[in-house]
């Protein structure tokens, strides 16, 4: 392990979070096995790839997540895959990281776990922390939770601590708490040991797939890209690929510290007091994986976007009604950020690339119903009238 901010190296142990010397970021630099081959893997989903997962597990708490489906475009291009994060078991990819970050607290004899979140961090660390019988406490930015998110964490038992404040002011107590308070586990993602859940997506992609050109994904915490990002190059230590794609951030314009700094150049973002924007996933202004993921971006010669949210919920409603996809905002601002890139030329329209669809819609029914659509009230024996007029389009 090895940190980003001052270099200490140590050997892989599982306890360590933050860098015991300067509290950076750390590193988890897996020397994979030689003779890996996709072909000898067995079961399905993040455990799947263990033999590249770092870390010893005595118990694995898992709801079988990861092998979600990789789905093709057919009505926007024919290059273009989604893979749909959606459809893990609380419906977001976080679910990856929390199948590996909490197994390690179980292995490690933690009774208790924390997390900062958005929404989808709070509803994973809830699941599965229920699923191995320990306590959690989860702390959201009040009123500002989309409310599939929140039920959910009500829904699977946790303790639910609320600040007056923005996610940033939630994600600086939980490092404070940990730093202070040693006998909770953080499972927000400074915690390198989720990042080693999260990667599998690359996994997936590439053994599905193979290596795409791009990989689009949506950016908050930003531990995400980095994450995938690590797994393709682990695979090509490996030897069962040899490239890896570029991997190209999106931003939405009120929370773009990460995707403004790559896009000035800049060595390090300037944080954005109050972020604000509808994809609430990726309201965050101090990224706590700023400098992973603009290593993941700058090293793979990938790029930065930022988009707007009228864009973003454009998105969403052409992925709903192109696709059939139901992705929440942040989701859905990898496919604003894609039509962005194709227009700004940065990337190609025969180029082959994936978005991450990071949650579910139903994680946030309001943003769905914003959707203009047609709802009629009609008397239940007269509606022929009304459905032919539609259809011959002079009701429209
Ligand atoms: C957490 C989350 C993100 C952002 O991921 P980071 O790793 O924090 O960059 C994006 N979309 C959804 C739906 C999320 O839950
Ligand atoms: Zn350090």
């Amino acid at each position: 392990m090895k940190c980003l901010s001052c270099g200490y190296e140590t050997e892989i142990d599982q306890n360590q979070i933050l860098c015991p010397r300067c509290g950076g970021l750390l590193e988890i630099l897996v020397e994979p096995p030689k003779d890996f081959s996709f072909n000898k893997l067995r079961g399905r989903g993040v455990w799947r790839y263990k033999e590249l997962i770092a870390g010893k597990y005595k118990n694995i708490v898992s709801i079988n997540e990861g092998n979600t489906p990789l789905i093709r475009s057919s009505n926007i291009n024919d290059n273009l895959y989604f893979k749909f994060e959606g459809l893990n078991p609380t419906g977001s990819f976080k679910d990856r990281g929390m199948t590996v970050a909490v197994s390690s607290a179980v292995s490690l004899n933690y009774k208790t776990v924390i997390a900062a979140s958005t929404g989808n961090t709070a509803a994973s660390a809830a699941a599965y922390a229920a699923r191995a019988g320990i306590k959690s406490f989860i702390v959201l930015p009040k009123g500002k939770v989309a409310l599939g998110k929140l039920a959910q964490s009500i829904l699977y038992g946790s303790v639910i601590l609320e600040v007056d404040g923005s996610f940033d002011v939630a994600m600086d107590a939980v490092m404070r708490l940990y730093k202070d308070l040693k006998v909770v586990y953080p499972l927000n993602s400074f915690n390198p040991w989720r990042l080693e859940g999260q990667k599998t997506i690359a996994f997936e992609i590439a053994e599905e797939l193979g290596v795409p050109d791009n990989v689009i994904i949506p950016v908050g915490n930003a531990g995400n890209i980095y994450a995938i990002w690590k797994g393709f190059n682990e695979l090509v230590k490996t030897g069962v690929i040899n490239t890896i794609p570029r991997m190209i951030g999106i931003q939405a314009e009120g929370a773009s510290p990460i995707a403004t700094a790559i896009i000035k150049g800049k060595d390090s973002p300037d944080f954005v007091e109050n972020p604000d924007t509808v994809a609430t996933a990726i309201r965050i202004g101090k990224p706590v994986n700023w400098q992973k993921a603009m290593k993941a971006i700058r090293e793979s010669n990938g790029t930065a976007i930022v988009v707007s949210d009228s864009e973003i919920l454009d998105a969403q409603k052409t992925l709903a009604r192109k696709e059939g996809i139901g992705a929440e905002p942040a989701s859905a601002a990898a496919l604003a950020g894609y039509i962005k890139a194709i227009n700004e030329k940065v990337v190609d329209k025969d180029e082959k690339t994936v978005l991450i669809l990071t949650g579910h819609s139903l994680k946030d029914p309001d943003s769905m119903t914003k959707a203009e659509a047609k709802r009629i009230l009609v008397n239940p024996l007269h509606m022929e009238k009304i459905i032919l007029g539609e259809i011959n389009g002079s009701n429209s």
